[in-house]
């Protein structure tokens, strides 16, 4: 498997412990919607027993992947009853101490239509992009808020276990948990696997992986980016086809673009992906030559890094909250796709007070029982 390199630091081991013979939680993957769980399950019932599972290490799934844009509503449209996702992953992350750097000072919405006419993004593509309007929500930076929800759940009495991958849960009471490290009982479950282990989730039928891109420009000049119409620092993405994600970082000024997906059919391809070759390198030169044609200061802007990462969409694109097909004693948390920024960590908190009792399930998110 070659993925790529994303530009940040996942500052976090967790330390080696024998794996205990039972738990009261046990939270399936170390995902921001696995650690957001975890360290909020820390924060509020931190007599009860906790462990996170996580097949490889913190945060090498999509959240360590990420163009880290945190937005207040999925591109499918509102989700009911939802409520305040962007105030409740901000306040989810102070309370468990991991909010460092958290700035959301809005996001441009770009589209080929009915831009503003003051707006100085003017870019060229299938049309011109100019800015529809602005939202609510900023560009995070994922290798600290992973760092910071790892750090948070550990110093909470979490026991995260890296490299061990949950082969199979027995749904019996108490269930149990088999692992490549072994196997734990656990009073309730939470499986936050995203791409991976759609069996395990139940979700094989009605959902499917994709793996998408994204690449990072070298730095360019103040007067580049404000040529570009980035010189706020704000991101931006597409409301229309075809699909452009990106946002200037803020240290030095190099520009993240993001757009493609490769289907999957199963794990098996997600391992052995290479960005390097086959279906992702054609995407990839797609991408730089689609971000080079956009604007003049970006004609022979050199690539820094290419690296993609692993989602899930539900078959109809719609997010997965609800219990296992197979017990009320497992919650699945899955299908964020491309907006998983913000709501996994939001709905991670959700999904942890639905393991403890304190709060239903929404209305949505619903796996059709698959018999
Ligand atoms: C390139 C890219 C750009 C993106 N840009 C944005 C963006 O700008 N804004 C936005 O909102 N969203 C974006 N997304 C989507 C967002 O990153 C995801 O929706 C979010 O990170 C999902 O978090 P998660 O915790 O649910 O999943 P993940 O981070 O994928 O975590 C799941 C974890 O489960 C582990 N796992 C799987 N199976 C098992 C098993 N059997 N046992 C134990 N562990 C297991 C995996 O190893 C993984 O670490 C992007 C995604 C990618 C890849």
């Amino acid at each position: 498997m070659n993925w790529g390199t994303p530009p940040w630091k996942i500052d976090f081991a967790a330390e080696p412990h024998p794996l205990p013979a039972r738990a009261d939680f046990a939270i399936v993957g170390g995902g921001f919607s696995g650690l957001a769980a975890a360290a909020w399950l820390g924060e509020v019932a931190r007599e009860r027993s906790v462990v996170l599972l996580e097949a490889s290490r913190i945060g090498s799934g999509a959240s360590g992947r990420t163009g880290g844009l945190a937005l207040a509503e999925p591109a499918e449209g509102p989700l009911e009853g939802v409520g305040d996702v962007l105030g409740g992953y901000r306040e989810t992350l102070e309370r468990v101490g991991a909010a460092a750097g958290l700035e959301l000072g809005g996001v441009y919405e770009i589209g080929r239509r009915g831009g503003r006419s003051d707006a100085r993004i003017v870019w060229e593509d299938s049309g011109t992009l100019r800015v529809v309007k602005e939202v609510e929500g900023g560009g995070v930076d994922p290798g600290e808020i992973l760092t910071g929800l790892a750090r948070a759940a550990s110093r909470s009495g979490v026991l995260l276990f890296e490299n061990t991958r949950v082969q199979a849960v027995e749904f019996s009471s108490p269930l149990v948990v088999h692992t490549s490290a072994g196997s734990l009982a656990a009073e309730r479950v939470l499986l936050a696997t995203n791409a991976e282990s759609a069996e395990l989730s139940g979700l094989a039928e009605c959902s499917r992986a994709k793996f998408t891109l994204a690449v990072l420009t070298e730095p360019l000049s103040a007067a580049k980016l404000a040529d570009l119409g980035l010189g706020s620092g704000k991101g931006f993405y597409t409301a229309d086809l075809p699909y452009l994600w990106g946002r200037p970082m803020r240290d030095d000024g190099s520009v993240m673009f993001g757009s493609g997906l490769v289907d999957l059919a199963n794990d098996a391809e997600l391992a052995a992906l290479d960005v390097d070759g086959g279906v992702a390198a054609g995407l990839f030169a797609k991408l730089d030559q689609r971000v080079r044609g956009l604007h003049p200061a970006l004609a022979n802007v050199p690539f820094r890094l290419r690296w993609g990462g692993p989602i899930r969409f539900g078959n109809e694109w719609q997010m997965f909250f609800d219990y296992h097909p197979r017990s009320r004693h497992v919650v699945v948390l899955n299908g964020l796709g491309g907006d998983g920024v913000s709501f996994s960590v939001y709905l991670g908190r959700w999904a942890a007070d639905v393991l403890l009792g304190r709060r239903p399930l929404p209305s949505w998110g619903k796996i059709a029982s698959e018999s």
